[in-house]
């Protein structure tokens, strides 16, 4: 039988070097997590990737903001959208030339994906996502005089434009990432976790100036689509109990229950593992299905019970 699996990549593990943030090293950062995506695709498995952005619209902004003297500056939703592109286009040649190498041909596509948020989003009130580059105090002021842009100062490193995080509510393109997976395609959608849109009194969509969660994006996804696994693929191979402190505790399995009990007790950082553990709880209350957190190259051991964290409705 076919299963639908969708998986998330983080976009910090598309940076292996941190010294080394050239196109070329993200290229094959792509490559290796797609080799190991390969062997769950020659199972006969069909799969929508979902990757992450908050480095690459960084470098995206700080390109803009430097060369302000002399080109327009790019909004939000249009950085989303080229980060959709760019890193669509590495997957979808990594996977090309990944699947030719072991003899199976399928194709991939990625669809630049446009994802509705509430207007009425409590975020937009209270935004608590830090992007772009750092600044002083007095550029901080500026930027919140002329562009109405909200700032605050982020763990003593200096000033940062914050922006909303809403929750992402339907996805545009949802019909179009349906047909392409009946006809097995590997398909890259809601990269970055969705271009933001918001839906005006008219029903005509408008960008906006903010971002989306890819863990909740591609939990809405994998529930939209009804999707038999889950994945959470990031930097670490499993979840863990009192995270870098001496009582830590790597977990095997969760159900809904204990995860949501460790999730109140604080076990899992807000902005990183949180996120990722509220997602899958959403996904296995909706569908019922199996959900894992692991690293790249535990995907396929996790889906087959091996490895990874891995939750159960029960
Ligand atoms: P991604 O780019 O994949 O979204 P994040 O950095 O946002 O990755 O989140 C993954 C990180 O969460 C891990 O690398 C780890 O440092 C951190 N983390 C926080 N709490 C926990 C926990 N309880 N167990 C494991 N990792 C955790
Ligand atoms: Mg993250």
């Amino acid at each position: 039988m076919q299963s639908l699996i969708v998986i998330a990549i983080g976009g910090n593990s598309l940076i292996e070097d941190p010294n080394n943030q050239t196109v070329a090293a993200q290229y094959a950062a792509c490559r290796k997590t797609v080799a190991h995506l390969v062997p769950l695709l020659q199972r006969g498995n069909r799969m929508l990737i979902v990757h992450g952005n908050g480095p690459q619209v960084g470098f995206i902004l700080r390109r803009s903001e430097l060369a302000k003297h002399e080109l327009h500056f790019v909004p939000l939703d249009s950085c989303v959208a080229d980060t959709q592109g760019a890193i669509g286009y590495n997957l979808q040649m990594a996977l090309w030339n990944e699947l030719r190498r072991v003899g199976m041909e399928r194709s991939a596509a990625t669809v630049i994906t446009q994802m509705v948020v509430d207007s009425e989003d409590p975020s937009w009130r209270n935004p608590t996502k830090p992007i772009g580059s750092f600044m002083s105090a007095e550029q901080a002021e500026r930027h919140a005089q002329s562009e109405g842009w909200a700032v605050s100062e982020d763990a003593g490193r200096g000033w940062r434009r914050m922006v909303p995080s809403p929750r992402p509510r339907a996805i545009v393109e949802i019909e179009t990432i349906r047909t392409l997976l009946e006809r097995d395609i590997v398909v890259i959608a809601a990269g970055g976790g969705g271009i933001p849109v918001r839906v005006e009194t008219s029903g005509d969509l408008r960008g906006a100036e903010a971002v989306i969660d890819k863990d909740l994006a591609a939990s809405l996804l994998a529930q939209t689509l009804e999707a038999e696994h889950f994945v959470i693929s990031t930097a670490v191979d499993r979840v863990a109990l009192h995270y870098n402190t001496p009582k830590q505790l790597w977990l095997d399995e969760l159900s809904i229950a204990e995860a949501e009990r460790y999730l109140a007790e604080g076990h899992f950082a807000p902005g990183s593992m949180k996120p990722k553990v509220e997602a899958m709880i959403e996904y296995l209350r909706a569908t019922g299905g199996r959900g894992a957190i692991t690293d790249p190259v535990h995907l396929g051991s996790a889906i087959a019970g091996r490895a990874g964290t891995r939750f159960s409705p029960t």
